[in-house]
């Protein structure tokens, strides 16, 4: 991640180390060397040699707070597939954990696939790995990462191949994991490739915007500074832009108006505990009027991926409006590097049922379980894609309790991910206490109550509206099961 331009060397690995425990210092120092000689006659589309890669993943995953486990097969990580060395002789030399780490990254080589049934394949590959031992994933991404950096050098067909699954499926795998920086820098790394006109578009929006939100912002920061010191509030005040792909995703929903988008730049305050940041917002909405219906509290009902902070949009008073952003400095943590903050490694591989981590990755099970249902490899991808990946919302049980859907899922795709005898009992549907029918699209944060009728069965009517793969096979199930009820 270092924007320097001389190669990365052993030194800026250890340095960036958050360990200096003298094993692992060694474990990775011998790793290098063994990654130098391994790749000693390779060279990148660049012309730089291939070891430059296996360094920049290993820098990547040191500054992502990992452990000298997973630095030394981010040396290692391409050296079965690309140098012939056998895993035997990694887990001979490294141990069985890096062998395993290095393993779960290989490709499916062997395989005589091509196309979506060899990228279904290293897939599934890598999801079954990661569910033994989540680094294998975070691998892969600090691999992905330097390789987006360095696309430059390929063809341009590969070039956009890569960008367009990079933002389909690794960068949406990062921000599962929590790792907002890491989504952050693989998406504005793939979008120019991706879609290179709409990034064109977003960029300059984005510096329009930007000169003209952070005059507005000038005097918010200033005298919310003030006011903080004066009532004796320790807390930073900073400016946060929005990165690009961000901006873009959002701009596409608000029919490219920019005007609609409060937060191309907001103010972000870092607060020392949990009492100061509600302090703080009730500081801020008595100087500035908020606007009705954007406080948002995610400290108190953090996103699934564990994301917490406290969001607000104020009018500044000059005819403006501002986002500001409160939280904890190890809410910020958790925000930029998610599962890595808290990746203590001996928690990291099978992690015990219950545990906090366990917790965290429960989606990894899912999506264990979720893939089995598909065995032709384009329907796998496809539906990775809509159900997992694509824009989330966040929707609520009358409970509480968070049911995360794709955009555009209705109340019938919200009970079946509650329980599918929910799905096919369903009558009727309230959505914030108010009647709706049941082709409504959801919204983030609605709560969503479902009404049930023993006489109530599903309707192949169903299938024209609902979105996601879960919903659709069990109503496509009850159906062929209960032939006679067709109507
Ligand atoms: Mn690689």
């Amino acid at each position: 991640m270092s924007s320097d331009t001389s190669p990365p060397s052993l030194n800026d690995i250890l340095g960036l180390m958050v360990s200096s425990d003298p094993e692992g210092v060694a474990l990775v120092k011998r790793a290098y060397e063994f990654a130098e000689i391994a790749h000693s006659n390779q060279v990148r589309k660049s012309g730089e040699p291939y070891f430059i890669h296996a360094v920049a993943t290993a820098c990547n995953l040191a500054e992502l707070g990992l452990d000298a486990q997973t630095i030394t097969a981010g040396l290692l990580h391409d050296t079965i597939e690309d140098a012939d060395i056998s895993r035997a002789e990694i887990e001979l030399n490294f141990g069985e954990t890096v062998r395993f780490l290095v393993d779960g990254v290989t490709k499916l080589g062997e395989l005589k696939y091509h196309g979506d049934d060899r990228r279904a394949e290293s897939l599934r590959k890598l999801f079954l790995a990661m569910a033994q031992d989540i680094r294998v994933l975070i691998i892969k991404l600090a691999d992905r990462l330097h390789n987006i950096k360095t696309l430059q050098h390929v063809s341009s067909e590969k070039q956009h191949r890569i960008a367009v699954e990079t933002l389909e499926i690794y960068a949406p795998l990062a921000n599962r994991l929590g790792m907002g920086k890491l989504q952050a820098e693989l998406e504005d790394g793939a979008f120019l490739y991706a879609e290179p006109e709409d990034a064109e578009r977003t960029t300059k929006l984005f510096k329009q915007q930007g000169k003209r939100a952070e005059k507005s912002l000038e005097k918010v920061y200033k005298s919310l500074s003030s006011e903080l010191a004066k009532q004796n509030i320790n807390a930073e005040v900073s400016y946060r832009l929005k990165h690009l792909y961000s901006l873009y995703k959002k701009l596409k929903r608000k029919e490219w108006n920019i005007e609609k988008v409060y937060d191309v730049m907001a103010l972000r305050v870092m607060a020392s505990s949990i009492e100061d940041c509600y302090r703080i917002l009730g500081i801020i909405h008595a100087h500035w009027k908020p606007l009705p219906g954007r406080i948002k509290d995610y400290i108190a009902v953090p996103k699934p991926n564990g994301y917490q902070s406290i969001h607000t949009t104020v009018f500044t008073g000059d005819g403006e409006i501002a986002e500001i952003q409160i939280r904890t400095k190890e809410m910020h943590d958790e925000s930029e590097f998610g599962i890595a903050a808290h990746l203590a490694y001996k928690e990291a591989s099978k992690p015990k049922s219950g545990g906090r981590l366990s917790k965290k990755l429960q989606w990894v099970q899912q999506l264990i379980d979720w893939q089995k249902n598909f065995s032709e490899s384009r329907e796998f991808i496809e539906n990775l894609k809509l159900d997992f990946f694509q824009y989330r919302v966040f929707t609520f049980t009358p409970n509480g309790d968070v049911i995360e859907l794709p955009e555009d899922a209705t109340p019938i795709d919200f009970a079946y991910a509650v329980h599918s005898e929910l799905g096919d009992r369903i009558s009727g549907a309230k959505i914030n206490g108010k009647l709706a029918s049941l082709s409504t699209c959801l919204k983030n944060g609605d709560i969503v109550e479902i009404m049930t009728g023993k006489n109530h069965v599903p309707s192949y009517k169903w299938l024209d509206f609902t979105k996601t793969s879960q919903a659709r096979k069990k109503i496509r199930s009850w159906l062929s099961k209960n032939r006679s009820a067709r109507f």
